[in-house]
């Protein structure tokens, strides 16, 4: 597969050129460990230029376009997407080593943010405050100028379509700096928007090494808001630097979610999606639903179906589209052996086996459940992000919340159960941004926001509410007499 664009360039002000030190870096393919492509080596002088493309953009056709056009912009890109489906899954799979079937969800989902953002683009409005005789006052909802957008490896198109796609919908200019893992669908994107009628400087893409190109843009002081995907350590060194500069940020940061399994819950609904929540796109996912919880009396009942399910998945390069490919790099893979290496043999409940034949240089690592561990280990603390889930037995609901609520992270959770009471009940008391009843992820719904508490960050992506993230809001008050 060879893209119908140079990876080797950078995208600013509406043209390819190659980055200031004209250096690159290897794209290496997960599934094979053979090198398949190069990105350039973008720095703080290609950030400077991308900056500067944007506030170019907000001074021109951009900054005075209506907000319907906008919306017309994003529709058309959606489609044209939609029009480039299957080069982009290739693309994805290919490049971070994902099953095919997931790279495609992840074009369809593309898509749809940016459907769902075009047709809000003229929906956003301001409000009018009764107040004093004498006064009219009303509030506008204004682009913040220039955005941010520090993306991760693992769904770059998601969040690309809701991070670009609400900023872009909102009248924001946007520098991405998509990870060094995966830049292939970024660069593809901003082709499209090109083609779709996107003004030049309105999207630029830069990628490069996050110590360099990263921290330049969050350093720069021309950008007035951050949105950041990824680690806590990172994100931390994010609000730093946005600190700097007084700028808002928007921080995922991930989680350990847990998925609390009641002895009355439905047990041959909840567990395609026990077992899914913990192996789709191989664990690497912020809201992975990696600690199951279950009810003491039901332990040794779901430990064997989910042994049983974990071991017939299918391991395979992620062209084979099998349930898991591989980790998207070899580094990420040493991270989850070395968390694997603290499980005991007697602690390993299931594993599925790697299947003969699979390529030397690939990534792959068995799904794995893990338990006999107490609360507290670091397997049930700590964010894997490999397809690594544990299992902990709890005692009744107030057990089950203290062990749920029991990490630094607060991304999402799910509650299964037959008692609609108890639904309710604990659904309040959970630290998630996200609770799901009787299922899990509610098939990702761009319509539906999302974002953590603690240490899985702050600030809402998707829905409605992240068109109030991208803009700031302004107060006018009139005295006519
Ligand atoms: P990371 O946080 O280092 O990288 C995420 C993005 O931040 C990349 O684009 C990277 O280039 C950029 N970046 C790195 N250093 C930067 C800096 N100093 N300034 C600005 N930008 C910078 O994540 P990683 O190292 O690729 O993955 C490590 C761990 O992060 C994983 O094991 C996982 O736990 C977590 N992670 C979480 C998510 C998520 O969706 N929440 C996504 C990816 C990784």
């Amino acid at each position: 597969m060879t893209p119908w664009f140079d990876p080797t360039l950078i995208f600013i002000g509406g043209a390819w050129r190659p980055c200031a030190s004209g250096e690159t870096l290897p794209v290496t393919d997960p599934s094979t460990g053979v090198e398949m492509a190069r990105i350039a080596r973008g720095g703080a002088l290609d950030i400077d230029d991308a900056v500067a493309a944007a506030e170019a953009a907000l001074a021109g056709d951009w900054g005075v376009m209506s907000a319907a056009e906008r919306g017309r912009i994003l529709l058309r890109l959606s489609h044209l997407v939609l029009n480039h489906a299957d080069q982009l899954a290739e693309m994805e799979a290919r490049d971070v080593g994902k099953p095919l079937k997931q790279a495609h969800n992840d074009v369809i989902a593309l898509a749809r943010y940016c459907e769902f953002y075009g047709g809000a683009a003229d929906k956003l409005t301001g409000e009018t405050i009764p107040f004093n005789a004498g006064f009219t006052v009303y509030t506008l909802r204004e682009p913040h100028g220039v955005t941010g957008h520090i993306i991760p490896w693992n769904y770059p198109m998601q969040i690309i379509g809701r991070s670009i796609g609400a900023a872009l919908a909102t009248g924001n200019a946007c520098v991405l700096k998509p990870a060094e893992e995966a830049c292939l669908t970024a660069l593809a994107f901003a082709d499209l928007a090109h083609q779709a009628g996107l003004p030049a400087g309105a999207l630029n893409v830069v990628p490069g090494l996050g110590a360099e190109a990263g921290a330049a843009l969050t350093a720069h002081p021309a950008v007035r808001h951050l949105s950041f995907t990824g680690s806590v350590a990172t994100g931390r060194r994010v609000q730093i630097a946005a600190a700097e500069n007084i700028v808002p940020v928007t921080l995922e940061l991930g989680g350990k979610s847990p998925q609390l399994v009641f002895a009355d819950a439905d047990l041959d609904k909840a567990l395609p999606f026990l077992v899914n929540g913990g192996i789709q796109n191989a664990g690497q996912t912020c809201s992975a639903g990696s600690r199951i919880l279950v009810q003491r009396e039901i332990h040794d009942t779901l430990a064997a179906r989910m042994a049983e399910a974990i071991g017939a998945l299918r391991i395979a390069p992620a062209m084979d589209d099998a349930d898991i490919g591989p980790l998207v790099s070899a580094r990420q893979k040493g991270i989850v052996e070395r968390f694997l290496a603290q499980a005991s043999p007697d602690q390993i409940l299931a594993q599925a086996p790697l299947p003969d034949g699979l390529p030397e240089g690939g990534n792959y690592i068995p799904p794995t459940l893990i338990g006999h561990i107490p609360p507290d280990h670091a397997l049930a603390q700590d964010e894997i992000f490999g397809p690594v889930q544990v299992l902990i037995p709890f005692e009744d609901e107030e057990d089950a919340i203290r062990i749920a609520n029991g990490t630094k992270y607060g991304l999402v959770a799910s509650i299964w159960s037959a008692d609609g009471g108890r639904q309710m009940r604990l659904a309040k008391r959970l630290h998630a941004g996200q609770v799901f009843l009787n299922n899990y992820g509610a098939a990702g719904g761009v319509e539906l926001p999302f974002g953590g508490v603690g240490h899985s960050g702050h600030g809402r992506e998707k829905g409605f509410e992240a068109l109030y993230a991208f803009t700031t809001l302004k107060t006018v008050a009139a005295h006519h007499g």
